[in-house]
């Protein structure tokens, strides 16, 4: 530590103990005039009331040294009464009478007048220990001889004790690193440590911008109620102190201490700093963001025309970078974009790290709604450059939800929830992308949240049930399965198609108590066809599975009992699964198929060419066959390279041993040409729309044949 407060050297602790010196004198001077109204009282032998009230102990002896006078004062202070202490012997009441009371005594016998002592006392009787001051005068009688002594006595204990404690003080003040000080009633300092060093000039000076504001005050205070008092901080040069006073009214001084708390305070403030940023970026974290929030909306109820903005920010791909690349990548990214995002805004704006890949940015006062477009474009264009970490060049790119203030309603939280919204927005739109918050945006987050409370009442109800769709072989013409589509026959909106609430369904998890149903409903539907329609034995039935249930611990267990609750032979029910199953992992992905294709059910990629083009994993998963997307089956014959394209997954398929089935079939030619570049299965609206159980087993027993 830095030596602040250099030696000094030259500030004694007062002449003698701090706070008797001033009065010393004075007191001499009274007692002086006490003891000889005393002497007087004695010598005229009017020993009366007025002796006896005295509030200091008067006594007077012979010159034998017997006491001829003991009064009130010192009875009670002694515990020895009068009648015990008169006609005796000075010595014999006293035994142990200090050498300097002796002497004290004797030269008052000489004549001589006022002399003083200080004795230390233990009563007998009680062994109260205390501190008694004794001065003497010479009683002359009549002839002007000396005929006796008269001693006044003064208890001076709690003097003494004060003193004691100051001499104490003084000591360990000397040796004290802080600053230690000592102020009269008037408070001046009267003493000062080495402590204190070049911030006092000399004792008694005005030690400016050291004492905390109020030092007179505080003194006053503190010697009135007796109270120890402590100040909050005084910043002196780059450290903080407190101050504490304690009073010490019987001398009529302050003793000062400091303590120097900067180190503390830079503990408090850093604890207060980590609570209120991000470890990983240093930006502020959502409290902090919360806080500045909520300022700027109170601040924009005063003022007219204050316009703020949030943009809630989320990087695109950011689980690509950090799950190949490894976290402490991802961690590289994150700082560089923080970096960026923060050279992108005013100072007096606030970009704060919410956690994970999502950033917001509070921008204070900006005048116009372009302003916070141009921000947001300046955001997407920083963040577009690469960024060079660890041997690897990433690109990122950001999806941008602003929220205004003027939509805020007066709360916080609503406008960080509609920057929210509005990032989602700009996700789903592709992402790399900025979207404002709008009235409209709220009233469709208002539908999805009704959607999904009739999506739970839904299901409690039972309103939704499978249609199905032939699937027809192109070798023989004819329906070899059917594929199970889920609809909801809502109360008051009728039919509702799966684009609907399918998306909902999988967000809020209620397409995992859907989807259990759908697979024992579908086999259950498949065993009632092969009652009553001859047509429908050896046919198969499709449920789809989304990512959520792919993903379920217990699949396999669900397909395993759903199959043995219903007795179906597993052989006739085909799971179809989407590219992004493969997405997040091939070998989980590639374990889960295996495990439902040794329970003999067979799978199906579904909406082949649309996902992430999964050609190069294909080969590592177990599947049966390829659903080759409809968006594919609608441009044969329209655009040339179609029919390459599809000709191409079949080829890959064939390889592969897959078969291939084409969905979406509208027309005669698509059928003609799917039959020439392969194709084994089809289906579409050329076939047979969705249809309802009864439909579908009428068109069972039609048995047509394409
Ligand atoms: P998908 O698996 O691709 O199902 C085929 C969709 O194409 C069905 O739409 C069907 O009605 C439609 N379609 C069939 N033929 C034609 C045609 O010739 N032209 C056109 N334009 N469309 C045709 P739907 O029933 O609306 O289902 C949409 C999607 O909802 C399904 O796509 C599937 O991904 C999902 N879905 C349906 N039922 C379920 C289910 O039980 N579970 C899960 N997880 N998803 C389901
Ligand atoms: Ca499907
Ligand atoms: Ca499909």
């Amino acid at each position: 530590m830095r030596q602040t407060f250099p030696d000094v050297g030259r500030i004694p602790f007062g002449g003698g103990p701090p706070g008797s010196v001033p009065d010393a004198e004075g007191r001499r001077e009274s007692t002086l005039a006490l003891l000889e109204s005393a002497a007087a009282v004695v010598r005229d032998g009017v020993v009366d009331s007025l002796l006896e009230s005295a509030a200091v102990g008067i006594a007077a002896c012979d010159r034998e040294l017997r006491f001829t006078h003991w009064n009130r004062f010192l009875a009670e202070l002694t515990g020895l009464a009068s009648p015990e202490v008169v006609g005796r012997g000075v010595l014999e009441v006293f035994p142990r009478l200090v050498p300097a009371g002796l002497e004290a005594l004797r030269r008052a016998l000489a004549g001589e007048a006022a002399v003083a002592h200080d004795t230390e006392y233990a009563l007998p009787r009680t062994g109260r220990r205390g501190w008694v001051s004794a001065q003497y005068l010479p009683l002359r009688g009549a002839d002007g001889e000396v005929a006796g002594v008269v001693g006044v006595v003064a208890d001076v204990t709690e003097r003494k004790r004060a003193e004691e404690e100051s001499r104490r003080l003084a000591a360990f003040s000397r040796e004290n690193p802080n600053p230690v000080l000592e102020c009269d009633r008037a408070g001046r300092v009267t003493y000062a440590n080495p402590a204190t060093g070049h911030h006092l000039a000399e004792v008694g000076c005005e030690l400016e911008g050291f004492l905390p504001a109020g030092h007179d005050h505080l003194v006053r205070t503190a010697l009135a109620t007796g109270q120890v008092l402590r100040t909050i901080e005084v910043v002196v040069d780059d450290r903080i102190f407190s101050w504490t006073y304690h009073p010490h009214p019987p001398l009529g001084v302050v003793h000062l201490f400091a303590d120097d708390i900067t180190a503390r305070r830079a503990v408090e403030e850093q604890l207060r700093h980590d609570a209120l940023h991000d470890a990983l970026t240093g930006l502020p974290n959502r409290y902090l963001f919360m806080e500045r929030l909520a300022r700027s909306v109170l601040h924009e109820k005063r003022r007219e025309r204050y316009l703020f903005a949030v943009l809630f920010l989320d990087l695109d791909r950011f689980k690509v970078v950090n799950d190949g690349l490894g976290h402490h990548v991802g961690d590289e990214l994150l700082i560089a974009v923080a970096a960026r995002l923060r050279g992108c805004v005013r100072e007096t704006d606030t970009v704060a790290r919410f956690g994970g890949d999502e950033f917001a940015v509070l921008l204070d006062d900006i005048g116009s709604v372009e302003v916070a477009l141009r921000a947001a474009e300046r955001l997407q264009h920083e963040l577009t450059a690469p960024v060079a970490l660890s041997g690897y060049e990433v690109f990122t790119s950001a999806s941008i939800g602003i929220a205004l203030s003027s939509e805020a309603y007066g709360r916080p939280e609503y406008l960080l929830r509609n920057a929210d919204m509005a990032m989602y927005r700009a996700k789903g739109a592709g992402g790399a992308r900025y979207e404002i918050f709008d009235r409209a945006m709220h009233a469709l987050a208002l539908t999805r949240l009704q959607m999904e409370t009739d999506l739970r009442r839904g299901v409690d109800r039972g309103e939704f049930t499978l249609h199905y769709q032939p699937i027809v072989s192109l070798r023989t013409g004819r329906i070899a399965g059917a594929e199970a589509l889920l609809r909801w026959q809502h109360p008051e909106r009728g039919w509702i198609a799966p684009v609907d609430f399918v998306s909902t369904a999988e967000e809020t998890g209620l397409i995992l108590l859907l989807g259990r149903g759908v697979i024992r409903h579908a086999c259950e539907q498949l065993q009632a066809w092969r009652r009553t329609a001859p047509r429908a034995v050896g046919m198969h039935v499709s449920v789809n599975l989304s990512v959520k249930q792919f993903s379920q611990a217990d699949l396999v267990e669900q397909v395993r009992g759903a199959l043995a609750d219903t007795g179906e032979d597993p052989r006739l029910l085909r799971l179809e699964v989407t590219e992004s199953v493969i997405v997040e992992n091939v070998e989980a992905a590639a374990s889960t198929l295996g495990r439902l294709k040794a329970l003999g059910v067979q799978v199906y990629m579904d909406d082949f060419g649309t996902g992430y083009s999964s050609l190069s994993s294909l080969h590592r998963l177990p599947l049966d066959a390829l659903k080759v997307d409809r968006s594919f089956v609608a441009r044969l014959g329209v655009e040339p390279e179609a029919a390459q394209l599809v000709r191409t997954v079949a080829t890959l398929a064939h390889n592969l041993e897959l078969a291939v089935i084409a969905e979406g079939v509208e027309t005669a030619a698509q059928l003609e040409e799917l039959r020439a570049l392969g194709c084994e299965f089809a289906q579409g609206f050329f076939f047979s729309p969705p249809l309802d159980p009864e439909r579908m087993r009428a068109l069972l027993e039609e048995d047509p044949c394409w």
